[in-house]
């Protein structure tokens, strides 16, 4: 007879890590099943990795206006080998870390790749064997995969996991995309000394953002040597890696050493058999309603499965709501009204509520205020060289409420993560602007903007 659970987690990322200690607290028998590591691709092969590649590539910056603060630099130089070796050691720190966090939670992890065989039952299997396991629950927290456009040569490309696997970097690599991962690992490579040449196929980058911050990072992006052409998407790749070819729609031909395609990513709901469950699927995704619950009433879904907001905070939170709502008698939904987030590119974006845009389009242009502030940090006066900060407030008019606070500059993580807040209360620019400012700091130009 197989062994029945009162929830069963597959995919142990994010918001199955999170959801699944959640619901042992509340004194559920879980298991969480994984094919792969834990810690998902957040821990594993993104945002922990990416932001330790981000600091060791910002070195090159620091060290060029070192000279200004009086050091006298001898022979740097940058071995991304080293680094690459040491962001690893980290993440398998990191994932042996989460295997005891479940020890400790009292959940059973189950090492395999999971399959539903009917609605309550699943077949996990791995190189040891396969397992039958019955569930009350399940809740399906599988996460994302990186998607590569369908040219001929794609399969010669990177992906952003395979950034994480290598022991050096090549001389030159182009990256395909305007979007998070591509600038973000276009500002690394360039600071870690490889030459990066960017095609976008829009006019700008990072769509969906407030098109001025954009607009000063893809300046920041220049500076930094980033060659980025706008218009132009690859239409096929040859050669083998370590000199790539790729051609373009705007008739361009550029060789790489190699080729990363950031064109989005999607569900990973391959091997899962939801038929066997009649769970119901939109294309990749699975639709949910507010409690996370699928069509199918005891099966729910968490984190980019579903491709709400792909965000890791948002995946934990939605993974303890689930929790605390069904194990734990305190029916809580995730509020995704006003959820910050930062683009990890040098200079750094961050943003939290309305753009400029939005707001416009949505109460119309005259009933929208906007103010800014753009400036050369302190931390830049000596050097007189780098990237200027943009702050900037969009204001309802009428009520005098901050509908989006947005940022790029140096630390706009840190700040937009502490101006959510104040916009989460209904802060009015009126609030900004009596709140005494801390000087001298970056982010006091939000309490003193004309
Ligand atoms: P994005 O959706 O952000 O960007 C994809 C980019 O690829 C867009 O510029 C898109 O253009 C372009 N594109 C798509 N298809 C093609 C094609 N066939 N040819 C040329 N260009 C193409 O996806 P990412 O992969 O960058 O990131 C995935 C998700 O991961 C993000 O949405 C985010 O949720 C998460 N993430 C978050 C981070 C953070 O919080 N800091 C960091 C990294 C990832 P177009 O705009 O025209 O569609």
């Amino acid at each position: 007879m197989a062994e029945r659970w009162d929830l069963v987690v597959i995919g142990a990322g994010s918001g199955g890590l999170a959801a699944a200690k959640r619901a042992a607290a509340h004194g559920a028998r879980v298991a969480l099943i994984e094919g792969d590591r834990v810690g998902g691709t957040c821990v594993i092969r993104g945002c922990v990795p990416k932001k330790l590649l981000v600091y060791g590539s910002a070195y090159r910056e620091t060290l060029a206006n070192a000279t200004s603060f009086g050091w006298e630099l001898g022979d740097v130089r940058c071995k991304p080998a080293t680094l690459l070796a040491n962001v690893r050691a980290e993440v398998d720190r990191l994932d042996g870390l989460h295997v005891g966090l479940l020890v400790k939670a009292g959940v059973e992890l189950m090492r395999g790749w999971a399959r539903f065989e009917s609605p309550h039952e699943l077949l996990v299997t791995s190189a040891e064997g396969e397992q039958r396991i019955d569930a009350n629950r399940v809740l399906i927290a599988v996460g994302g995969r990186p998607v590569r456009p369908a040219i001929p040569g794609a399969e010669l490309a990177w992906v952003s996991d395979d950034l994480f696997l290598q022991d050096d970097l090549p001389a030159s690599v182009l990256i395909v995309g305007g979007g998070y991962i591509a600038c973000e690992v276009a500002c690394i490579l360039v600071g870690l000394g490889v030459a990066v040449t960017q095609l976008v196929r829009r006019d700008h980058l990072l769509a969906g953002f407030d098109r001025e911050l954009s607009d000063a990072v893809q300046a920041g992006m220049g500076e930094l040597g980033v060659s980025i052409r706008f218009g132009a998407a690859p239409v096929r790749i040859d050669g083998s890696p370590g000199i790539l070819s790729v051609d373009d729609t705007a008739a361009g031909v550029h060789q790489a050493a190699a080729v990363l395609l950031a064109t989005g990513r999607e569900p990973f709901t391959a091997g899962l058999n939801l038929e066997a469950a009649g769970v119901r699927q939109e294309g990749a995704r699975l639709p949910v309603d507010a409690d996370q619950r699928t069509n199918i009433p005891h099966i729910y879904a968490v984190g980019d499965v579903i491709d709400r907001i792909n965000l890791t905070p948002v995946a934990v939170d939605e993974g303890r709501a689930f929790a605390d709502s069904v194990f734990g008698g305190k029916p809580r939904r995730t509020d995704l009204s006003l959820v910050a987030s930062a683009v990890f590119t040098q200079p750094e974006l961050a943003s939290v509520g309305l753009s400029e845009e939005e707001a416009k389009r949505t109460l119309g242009a005259e009933a929208v205020r906007v103010h800014r502030a753009r400036f050369r940090s302190l931390a830049l006066a000596l050097p007189q060289r780098g990237p200027r900060c943009l702050l900037k407030l969009v204001v309802e008019d009428a009520t005098d409420r901050v509908l989006g606070a947005h940022m790029v500059g140096e630390h706009s993580a840190e700040i937009i993560q502490m101006a959510a807040i104040a916009l989460g209360m209904g802060a009015t620019k009126a609030d900004f602007d009596r709140t005494m400012a801390l000087h001298p700091s970056v982010a006091e130009e939000f309490v003193t903007m004309a």
